[in-house]
């Protein structure tokens, strides 16, 4: 028995115009060359940041999007290094996500390590799934409650990665994929001519991949265990070592 394969769009949050691509733009180039959609969203223009004014990042981040062949919005929430986590926000991002509609939803990891933003986003964008399937919520009554299928967090560096959650490894070695994802890394110039943020993602990603048995890989952390209706749609266990 095979079943249809999962076109609804992929929904990402980012919290400063380049986190999706630097966390995880391997894995939306490679679901995007599979023909799945892919709609980025970008809760601050990175007006905080040390490097590259906002006009600019904007710019940078909707050229990554189309190079990543995804859509882009940008919202505003608290701006750059003050997000909180408050309710009013998750409403907000549920809105998103009840107009999306998407199976898959991707977030930064809720693990307070990195920009303080980033784990904030991560616990916003998991009660905006919750949030979203809720039918009673009188701000959202414009469109349907929706349910998503599963919300994963990336992380940015490795220790901002949660370390009780067994990651799902998601393939990118193709090669195409692999040069979507250094192509809208690279997009962000502003960031990348301060920092080697491309070495240091690619190197993540080739470590995870090459421990696997592949060339590269990406981590995703399930916020809930994954259901599967039996035990031939289960991925290879990755000890290649
Ligand atoms: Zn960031």
């Amino acid at each position: 028995m095979s079943s249809a394969p999962d076109r609804r769009p992929v929904l990402v949050f980012g919290a400063h115009p380049d986190d999706i691509e630097f966390g995880c733009g391997g894995v939306i180039a490679q679901e995007t060359r599979l023909g799945r959609s892919a709609h980025l969203v970008v809760c601050s223009r990175g007006e905080a940041a040390t490097h590259g004014q906002p006009e600019q990042r904007v710019a940078e981040a909707e050229r990554a999007a189309g190079l990543l062949g995804a859509s882009i919005e940008f919202v505003e929430l608290d701006g750059d290094s003050h997000l909180e986590v408050k309710t009013v926000h998750a409403i907000t991002l549920a809105g998103i996500v009840r107009r999306v509609r998407p199976g898959v939803v991707l977030a930064p990891s809720p693990v307070p390590n990195q920009h303080p933003d980033h784990a904030r986003l991560g616990q916003l964008v998991r009660d905006a799934a919750r949030l979203a399937r809720y039918g009673g919520v009188h701000e959202l009554r414009a469109w349907l409650p929706h349910r998503i299928e599963q919300l994963l967090f990336y992380g940015l560096t490795n220790e901002s990665e949660p370390g009780d959650v067994t990651p799902v490894l998601i393939d990118i070695s193709t090669p195409e994929t692999v040069q979507m994802w250094v192509a809208a890394m690279e997009a962000h110039a502003s960031q990348t001519s301060a920092k080697k943020y491309v070495d240091l993602q690619l190197a993540r990603a080739r470590l995870r991949g090459l421990s696997a048995g592949v060339e590269y890989a990406t981590a995703l952390f399930p916020a809930d265990p994954l259901v599967y209706p039996s035990l031939a749609g289960l991925g290879r266990g990755a000890r290649g070592f």
